[in-house]
């Protein structure tokens, strides 16, 4: 069959790989529509796993079963399914201790395009099928189906993270689809004002739209002086990070307030230190929580995210600016979110 591949670091390209096979607990998907992600580009060109060779890339996607296992209850062939991102081994310690995203080890529940072969394939394989699908429903859009399974579950991890409260108010920083999930997933957790960090105008527009109270423009000088502008020198009670380099952090510790939580769901593909600036960070005494998530994954989480869909608490598929039909345009889609042009949120590529 045929897959686009990371060759190599900072390379890319299609490649011919055999058709996977299903065990007893497992299925095989054909894609229905796929979506790349910036976390693609951070593993591709940034080299953030390190090297991985002739890996198939992509993991988001809306597919149909094509095959399942002998022991796979739930599913048949022609089921149309959302496939989450992140799809844990649920048979594990660390799912048991509530850590499923490191079932395994730390970070390997995210097993496309990371430690296995991705989705953008003629067919991939789903491990634990019961656990890690979930049916798409006739009123729920493919659109929307390929956004719940990494964009969503990010942006709102980032708003649980934070453990949004009535009225807090809230930096976002970042407002491509994660951050603005994150922008919807505190609105809906209770957050009062809410404050968009970003500079695209289709970003911007789609921030107000999503909830951002305010925006702020990183190219406008410095973040952390705005937004202690705007809050009347009081700061933020959460900052959530969904974009920009390591040296964020910095403005991140700076703007929330003591006790407050800076949650990152930022996935930084370079440098070797995170910094955590002193004086702000109260010497180490100013009860201000750093912490920061691989988004969960599997069903109960896809069908959670799917209900909010179908009971209009969010619609994801305003997140999609970009439509592509035919397997062969995902190249292209890929290259596109390595450029970010001024009007792209997200592109979707159908396969047919
Ligand atoms: P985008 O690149 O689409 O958006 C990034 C945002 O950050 C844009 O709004 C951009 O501004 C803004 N930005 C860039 N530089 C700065 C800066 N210096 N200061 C402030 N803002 C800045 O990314 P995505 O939304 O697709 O993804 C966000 C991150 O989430 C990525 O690192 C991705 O890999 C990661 N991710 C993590 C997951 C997880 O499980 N934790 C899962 C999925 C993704 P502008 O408006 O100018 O473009
Ligand atoms: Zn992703």
């Amino acid at each position: 069959m045929k897959g686009f591949a990371m060759l190599g670091i900072g390379k890319v390209g299609w490649i011919e790989k055999e058709k996977p096979k299903a065990g007893p607990y497992d299925a095989i998907v054909k894609p229905i529509a796929v979506a790349p992600c910036t976390s693609d580009i951070h593993t591709v060109f940034e080299g953030a796993l390190g090297e991985r060779e002739d890996m198939l890339l992509g993991h988001e996607a809306v597919g149909e079963v094509v095959e399942v296992g002998s022991e796979v209850k739930d599913f048949k062939p022609g089921d149309r399914v959302v496939v989450p991102a992140i799809t844990p081994d649920w048979r594990t310690i660390e799912s048991q201790r509530g850590f499923s995203q490191h079932s395994g080890e730390m970070l390997a529940g995210w097993k496309f395009s990371n430690f296995k072969d991705g989705v953008f394939a003629e067919f991939f394989h789903v491990n634990d099928a019961d656990m890690n699908l979930a049916h798409l429903p006739d009123n729920v859009s493919v659109e929307a189906g390929v956004m719940i399974t990494d964009m969503v579950t990010t942006g709102f991890h980032g708003a649980e993270l934070a453990d949004i409260k009535l009225g807090d108010v809230v930096a976002v920083i970042g407002i491509g689809p994660v951050g603005l999930m994150a922008i919807a997933g505190a609105k809906i957790q209770g957050a009062g004002r809410i404050l968009g960090v970003g500079s695209r105008k289709a970003l911007v527009e789609a921030a107000k739209f999503y909830g951002a109270t305010d925006i702020v423009n990183y190219k406008n000088g410095p973040v952390d002086e705005q937004i202690m502008e705007l809050t009347n020198g009081k700061g933020v009670d959460k900052v959530i990070i969904a974009g920009a380099k390591p040296d964020i952090m910095k403005t991140a510790v700076k703007i929330v307030k003591p006790g407050g939580i800076v949650s990152n769901v930022n996935y930084y593909g370079e440098g070797d230190i995170i910094p955590i600036p002193r004086i702000e960070w109260g010497s180490g005494m100013a009860h201000k929580t750093i912490i920061g998530g691989l988004t969960p994954g599997g069903r109960d989480r896809m069908e959670r995210l799917i209900d909010l869909v179908i009971y209009n608490r969010v619609d994801p598929s305003k997140l999609v600016t970009h439509t592509f039909h035919g397997f062969d345009h995902i190249e292209e889609a890929l290259i596109m979110m390595k450029d970010k042009q001024e009007d792209l949120i997200k592109p979707i590529v159908f396969v047919e």
